[in-house]
């Protein structure tokens, strides 16, 4: 065990920033305060909720995707930091205020907020060398507080990024686009449902994202089409919302499907997920993010090159919260010695070790950060490494469980109640009218 204290940082105030913080606090012998840097004037991140798209106040890209009638599409039961759960008179499927509500009680809980650098956008992340040496095993990060628009250069022994990974839409090229006369936007837009009164709107995509949108519009809209390359959703759905395979090209008025079919158009909506971006990386850090792969990272998290480098909540399809906390965990133990990290080479060849492996199992390249059932295994062995308990067994199984129920019932699992009795049972309650 190291008896260095570490001095850290944490990059963005949303929950994976704020779980981040509230570790480091909680081990006060091997680290100073972090200091958490949040570009926005308050904690939250993407559950901020804002009815503003495009540049916010000062000039930066905005950062919620959440529109204004998003309900959470997993259950609170499950969607907590496992050391402070949600408010128990809440429904299962809680509101996004709610969440941001959630947030701002575990800031306070944990003292996280004396120690957020407000508006302070991260600009520069680069490695530097210590003093008694050439190894680069120290950061130096410039942040521009953005109500003043002044600079300001800090040191650290370490950095975590917490920057989330819905905010840069990724739009793929669709032939014939430019001929398109209705309009166009991607789901990081939407906010609310009235500019779709009695449009026809097209769907690219069947992620959570573009369901739960289909489902949202379809109450207003003429017709909904939610066009996609996956199995056809099987559940029944409102009749206004058709399916249809991946759209292969644009027309004037509307699209054409894989099917040869054509659907008219007023709205195109871009439901297609989004770009991972670091811009306040230098180049020196080497990161590289090649089709939604980001390397050279040892589990998901450690940069192999410079392993005081973290990235958290960096992997999809995942239970985000409770993951965030056994990452940081991970993280932490790595740096203060708890977990001893293996070399450069063999954390690079473990991760390429891995990535044939999933490659072999049927997971494309772009899909390598995308864990679903994966994601449980892999806490359980981080959690092991960094010598912390493991997971409770309902999160696996009520994540699970709600996987099936959102498959079979998707116009109405929203409305499920569940309970969790301990950390083996649960009970879920289907509505009486249902
Ligand atoms: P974010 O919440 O995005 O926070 C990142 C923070 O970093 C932001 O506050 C941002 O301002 C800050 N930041 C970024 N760059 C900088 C910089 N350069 N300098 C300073 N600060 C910076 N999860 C669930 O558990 N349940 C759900 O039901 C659910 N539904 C979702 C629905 C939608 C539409 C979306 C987009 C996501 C949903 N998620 C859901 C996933 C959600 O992203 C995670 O739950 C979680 O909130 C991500 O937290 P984060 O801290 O990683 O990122």
């Amino acid at each position: 065990m190291s008896y260095h204290k570490f001095k850290v940082a944490v990059i963005g105030a949303g929950a994976a920033g704020l779980c981040a913080a509230s570790h480091v606090l909680s081990r006060s012998e091997n680290f100073h305060p972090p200091v958490v840097y949040e570009m926005s004037d308050c904690v939250g991140g993407t559950w901020v909720y804002t009815d503003n798209v495009g540049r916010n106040d000062y000039g930066l890209p905005v950062h919620s995707s959440m529109y204004k009638n998003l309900r959470s599409n997993l259950p609170k039961e499950i969607m907590g930091f496992p050391d402070f759960p949600f408010d128990t008179q809440l429904p299962s499927f809680v509101s996004h205020n709610d969440v941001r509500s959630y947030l701002e009680q575990y800031t306070d809980q944990f003292g996280i907020r004396s120690h957020i650098k407000f508006c302070t956008n991260v600009e520069l992340v680069n490695p530097i060398s210590g003093a008694n040496g050439d190894t680069k095993n120290l950061w130096e990060i410039i942040s521009k507080d953005l109500r003043r628009g002044t600079h300001c250069t800090e040191r650290f022994d370490s950095v975590l990024v917490c920057t989330g990974h819905y905010s840069d839409p990724y739009i793929p090229h669709i032939p014939g686009i430019e001929h398109f006369k209705g309009q166009t936007m991607h789901s990081h837009e939407f906010r609310i449902t009235e500019p779709f009164t009695g449009k026809n709107v097209i769907l690219l995509g069947c992620g959570p994202s573009g369901i739960d949108m289909a489902l949202e519009l379809c109450s207003v809209a003429k017709q909904v089409v939610l066009s996609h390359a996956n199995s056809l959703l099987t559940a029944p759905l409102p009749p206004n919302i058709l399916q249809a395979k991946a759209v292969e090209r644009f027309s004037e008025t509307g699209v054409i499907c894989g099917d040869k079919t054509e659907y008219p158009a007023d709205i195109f909506i871009f439901c297609t997920g989004y770009n991972y971006s670091f811009p306040f990386l230098s180049r020196e850090v080497g990161l590289e993010v090649r089709d939604h792969r980001v390397t050279p990272l040892y589990k998901h998290i450690v940069h192999t090159t410079f392993p005081t480098l973290f990235f958290i909540g960096l992997c999809k399809t995942i239970c985000p919260f409770p993951f965030f906390h056994i990452q940081i965990s991970f993280a932490l133990a790595a740096l203060d010695g708890t977990h001893k990290l293996p070399s450069k080479a063999e954390m690079d060849a473990a991760t390429e070790d891995q990535y044939q492996t999933s490659l072999q199992i049927g997971i494309p390249h772009r899909h390598f950060h995308k864990l679903d059932s994966l994601q449980w295994s892999y806490s359980a062995e981080l959690a092991q490494l960094a010598k912390v308990d493991p997971l409770p067994p309902t999160i696996r199984k009520l994540y699970e469980e709600n996987k099936v129920i959102r498959r079979q019932d998707v116009c109405n699992y929203k409305n499920y109640k569940y309970e969790v009795i301990d950390h083996e049972k649960w009970r879920i309650v289907k509505p009486k009218s249902l």
